[in-house]
This record gives C-alpha cells, sequence and structure tokens, in this order.
C-alpha cells in the first residue's frame, strides 16, 4: 500500500482512508481464512463410523454400494481422510496438516464388504464391494489412502465368515484367508468381533473367552503373528464379567496351546463421536461409533463443523496437533 504518512492530508481524507484501510483489513482477514487450512486442534472429536452390509440398496443394518461411494467422495471433499483404531490410540495420524481423521470400521465380515470375482481362472476384487469401491476411489485419490479397521467373523453363518464361504454370493471357502491377508498387507487393521457373534452376557467365562479367543487364533492362522489390538462387542453387549472384554486365555484342545489376546481397544455399537486421544475424556476400551444409517453421517459432520468441536491435524508424519505453530 502507498505509504500517505509523510504528505499532508485533511482530516476528512484522513476518516476515508482509515474506512477504506479498515474495509481493506477486514476483506483481507475474510480471504486470508477462507484459504487458509483449518487451524490445529488436537482436543476435537473424531467420527469413528460403523459399517455393516454392503449391499444393493440403504437398510437398517446395510449401505448400499453407491451410498458408500457418496460416503467417502463426502468425507474426502470436507477433509477427511481415514485412520485406523490402532492409528488412533496409538496418535499416530499420519494425514496432512489441516485434515481431520475419520476411522472407518466394518464389522461381521460379510460378502459384500469383500468379494472375489473369477475370471479366466484370475481372481479380481468385486468393483461393487466396499473393498473394491475402496481401492477404486483410492487411484483416484492416492491422497485418501488405505487405513480402515475389519472387525472380523471367522465362523458367523449367511457367510459372515472372512468374507464369504461355501459358495454364498459366489464366494469360496479358499479365498477366505487370503482375503484377509490382503487387507493386513495394504495397511488396513484386522479387529476381532469374536468366533461367530456371541451375545457375550449370556456366556460362561470360559465360552466368554473361547469365542473372542477363537477369533484372535482365526486371524493369526491367515496372518501368522499378528498383534490383535482392537475388538468390538457382538450387538454392543459387555460380558457379565467386563475384564475378560479386554483380555483373557483359552486353552485350544487341539493344538494343546493357550491362546491369550489382550486388546488395547474396545468398539461399542453406537453413540457420538469420539472423544480426542488427547482428551481426558478418551476411554480406548469404550469408543463410541456412529452407526451408518440414512444421513447420519452428514449431520455428525454439521456437529464437527461448530467452532472447536472437530479435530485437525498439524503435522504430516507421526506427531499431530498440538505442537508449536509453523
Ligand atoms: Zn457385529
Amino acid at each position: 500500500m502507498t505509504d500517505y504518512s509523510h504528505e499532508p492530508l485533511s482530516s476528512g481524507v484522513n476518516k476515508y482512508l482509515s474506512r477504506v484501510c479498515a474495509a481493506f483489513l477486514v476483506a483481507g482477514t475474510a480471504t486470508a481464512q477462507s484459504a487458509s487450512p483449518r487451524a490445529p486442534n488436537d482436543q476435537g472429536r473424531i467420527p469413528i463410523l460403523e459399517y455393516h452390509l454392503i449391499t444393493d440398496k440403504d437398510s437398517r443394518w446395510g449401505r448400499s454400494a453407491d451410498h458408500f461411494r457418496r460416503d467417502l467422495k463426502l468425507l474426502y471433499d470436507r477433509g477427511y481422510r481415514p485412520v485406523t483404531v490402532s492409528q488412533m490410540i496409538d496418535k499416530r495420524f499420519d494425514i496432512p496438516a489441516g485434515m481431520s481423521p475419520v476411522v472407518f470400521t466394518f464389522d461381521d465380515a460379510s460378502p459384500g464388504q469383500f468379494s472375489y470375482i473369477e475370471k479366466n481362472g484370475q481372481l479380481e476384487i468385486d468393483p461393487n464391494s466396499a473393498v473394491g469401491i475402496w481401492m477404486e476411489f483410492n487411484k483416484e485419490h492416492p491422497d485418501w489412502g488405505k487405513r480402515a479397521t475389519f472387525c472380523l467373523l471367522p465362523g458367523a453363518a449367511a457367510g459372515h465368515a472372512f468374507f464369504g464361504e461355501k459358495g454364498i454370493s459366489g464366494q469360496k471357502s479358499e479365498w477366505r484367508l487370503k482375503k484377509v491377508r490382503f487387507l493386513a498387507e495394504q495397511g488396513f487393521e484386522l479387529c476381532d468381533h469374536t468366533l461367530w457373534h456371541a451375545n457375550l452376557a449370556k456366556y460362561s467365562d470360559a465360552v466368554v473367552q473361547e469365542q473372542i479367543a477363537r477369533g484372535v487364533l482365526a486371524i493369526d492362522s491367515a496372518v501368522p503373528g499378528y498383534k490383535v489390538r482392537t475388538f468390538a462387542l457382538p450387538l454392543g453387549v459387555w460380558p457379565k464379567n467386563r475384564a475378560l472384554a479386554s483380555s483373557g486365555t483359552w486353552h485350544d484342545p487341539k493344538s494343546g496351546r493357550e491362546v491369550r489376546y489382550s486388546f488395547e481397544a474396545i468398539l461399542e455399537v453406537s453413540g457420538p463421536s469420539a472423544p480426542s486421544p488427547y482428551s481426558p475424556q478418551f476411554k480406548p476400551f469404550s469408543l463410541p461409533r456412529i452407526q451408518m444409517i440414512d444421513a447420519e453421517l452428514e449431520k455428525a459432520l454439521d456437529r464437527l463443523d461448530a467452532p472447536g468441536q472437530r479435530f485437525v491435524a498439524g503435522g504430516t508424519s507421526k506427531k499431530v496437533a498440538g505442537g508449536p505453530a509453523r
């Protein structure tokens, strides 16, 4: 701006100039705000989304493939990037500064989440299954990444067994372990959801531990040595002995082995966006999740846009927000 300070100015001109300058300042601030990235906020909340069936139409427990595609786009456009539950509890947000983390969780390992199509003896990921949609979206938006948490069932009914078996929805039993391995190799997180979705409140301590330990054991058979850190309560129901949800032991009569589990995070079945892991309200053994029904996602994101509500990362590597302004 021109420096008028050494020029004799009438008071009228002075007043005029000060008004113009004030207008410039206001306009400048508004422009800077809309153009600048969101300020880091390590006390903000993080939405943990809970998906079940990915199918051809929306329902109480299902999301249509098209709606799932729109969810990814909506989150991308509103400045969210996915992280796993493990990353959240480790405070390891490897997303760019100014972006907000979102956690995707997929429960029950149904074929609609991850299907193969066999073509000339080759297996291709079904482009309408959740994993197919995700991989395609990531190809078009490479800064999206491959981070989500799959809460698996290895042996439940109706093909809820590592994403399908026995020809259900065209899925062969021998593809199961390959799918679980693929997810781990890509960087997705594997989470335990029991053996066959037992309502844990109904069973003895021994059965509770068997249900949970056999979930972990099945994951180990797909990815040997995999450390399962996250557990999702079937139906959101705690066992009578609550401590057994986070750690326990089961003696496998087949191998004679002691199977131990010890989790660092437990997922509830409903709730609002989760408190920040930097907040005193953060309870890793009781993490709330947003059920993906109707417009719950839009509503949650609108709530997070209120001042101070939304977690915003402040760095690009391990450490986030909270550090000194750069
Ligand atoms: Zn479930």
